[in-house]
C-alpha cells in the first residue's frame, strides 16, 4: 500500500507494527507505533484528510508528532517533516525541529539552547518532544 511521498508502509505486521521502506533510500524498517503514542495515530480525521503527508504523523493540540519516534528512519532527520516551528521574540521564524528532534536553524541564540536542552534529553526518550518544547518556551521561544 502507499502511504506518502517518503515511507511507505509495505505490510501491517500486527495491530500496530508495520514493515516499512524509506523511499529516498529503498531501506526497509519495521516500525511499531509509540506506546505513549497510540492515542494520536487511532485518530484518522486529520491524516484521511491530507494525503501527501507520511502515514505516522499526527497533529496534537498546536504540534506535530512522529508517532513512531523510537523506530523512525535515521534518513528522517533531514526529512522536512516539521514538528514544531519556533518563533523568537519578535515573532520571527528562529528554526524548525524535524521528525526526530533534528534543528534546523541558523540563529546562534536558539542553536544554543536547542543544544543546552539535548545535553538532557535523549531523542528516543517518549517524551522528548513535549521536554524540548518546554526547555525552549522557558528561554523565551514560542512554539507552533
Ligand atoms: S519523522 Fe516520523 S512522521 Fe516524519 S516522515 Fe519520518 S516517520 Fe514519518
Amino acid at each position: 500500500m502507499y502511504l506518502g511521498d517518503y515511507i511507505v508502509i509495505e505490510r501491517q505486521i500486527a495491530p500496530l507494527r508495520f514493515e516499512c521502506c524509506s523511499v529516498s533510500t529503498g531501506t526497509p524498517f519495521t516500525a511499531e507505533v509509540d506506546e505513549d503514542k497510540r492515542h494520536l495515530f487511532s485518530d484518522r480525521t486529520w491524516i484521511d484528510r491530507h494525503p501527501p503527508a507520511c502515514r505516522f504523523l499526527r497533529p496534537d493540540g498546536g504540534l506535530f508528532h512522529c508517532t513512531i519516534h523510537r523506530d523512525s528512519p535515521a534518513q528522517c532527520k533531514f526529512y522536512r517533516c516539521v514538528v514544531m516551528r519556533v518563533l523568537g521574540s519578535t515573532g520571527e521564524q528562529a528554526g524548525t525541529i524535524t521528525g526526530t528532534l533534528a534543528l534546523h536553524s541558523e540563529d546562534p541564540v536558539l542553536r544554543a539552547a536547542y543544544k543546552e536542552a539535548m545535553r538532557d534529553i535523549k531523542d528516543t526518550d517518549p517524551d522528548a518532544e513535549e521536554r524540548l518544547q518546554e526547555f525552549l518556551i522557558s528561554r523565551g521561544f514560542e512554539i507552533q
